[in-house]
């Protein structure tokens, strides 16, 4: 053998090992999003009503998600930050037992007076939302959000609002508040954040399937707007 072939040999097989590792580690990411959702479905089915479901897949994504960030080279830059909300301008859906979480926690936490004019706001963006005719073209700011541009229950925010993220927040203001261009602007999504915001909403569906109760996504403000309306003397409206 010449010391060519010596050298393309030891490139060769460099090249095969690396390979191989590569494509076990890609194996290994896919599966990590597979047990993730094993563990949580299984978590869900303990749950107690939806409203729990809800809560525990908040944790669990919470911690699933700054571990992913924590854990992988690279992370993707994020420019969301306190008192950026030009997302909250967007149409927000949830899963079943978000609205009854977060319906239990304004009672727990808001008074009359708060409660009376967080209604208000939830009719006025109600019928802001119904001007649009397409989800994705809706603006119109959320009820939620604070005199200082703050989610008045952040700790409780629903799974989309999580999910959100972005690298430039001069884009996420352009597309919100822009002209009719700008705002078909895309705002890349950080893939595995996302991913793992996906595979949470979609555990909440399917366990209110199995649950023989409505599974779709419904929009966050007629839901909560309706929930509210509706006295929360009533108790959960699903079990
Ligand atoms: S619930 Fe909170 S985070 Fe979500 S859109 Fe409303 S203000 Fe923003």
């Amino acid at each position: 053998m010449t010391k060519l072939d010596d050298a393309i040999d030891r490139v060769s097989r460099n090249i095969a090992q690396t390979g191989a590792l590569t494509k076990e580690a890609s194996r290994r990411y896919e599966q990590m999003f597979a047990d993730f959702r094993v563990e949580l479905d299984r978590t869900l089915d303990a749950s107690e009503t939806l409203a729990d479901a809800a809560q525990a897949t908040m944790a669990m994504l919470e911690q699933a998600s700054n571990l992913l960030r924590d854990s992988f080279p690279n992370p993707q830059p994020r420019a969301c930050r306190d008192q950026c909300s030009a997302c909250c301008h967007l149409f927000v859906s949830v899963p079943p037992g978000v609205t009854e979480l977060i319906a239990s926690h304004i009672k727990a936490t808001f008074t009359a007076a708060q409660t009376n004019a967080l209604l208000d706001r939830l009719r006025v963006a109600a019928n802001e939302i119904e001007q649009f005719t397409k989800t994705n073209e809706v603006r119109a700011r959320c009820p939620l959000l604070d005199e200082q541009d703050r989610c008045s229950i952040y700790d409780m925010r629903p799974l989309t609002c999580r999910a959100f993220t972005s690298a430039d927040a001069g884009l996420c203001h352009a597309m919100v508040f822009g002209d009719s261009a700008q705002q078909t602007a895309r705002i890349d999504q950080d893939p595995g954040h996302y991913r793992l915001h996906i595979e949470a909403t979609e555990a909440l569906q399917n366990l209110a399937t199995r649950r023989g109760l409505e599974g779709r996504q419904k929009g966050f403000v007629h839901a909560l707007l309706d929930r509210l309306d509706n006295g929360l003397e009533n108790g959960p409206a699903s079990a």
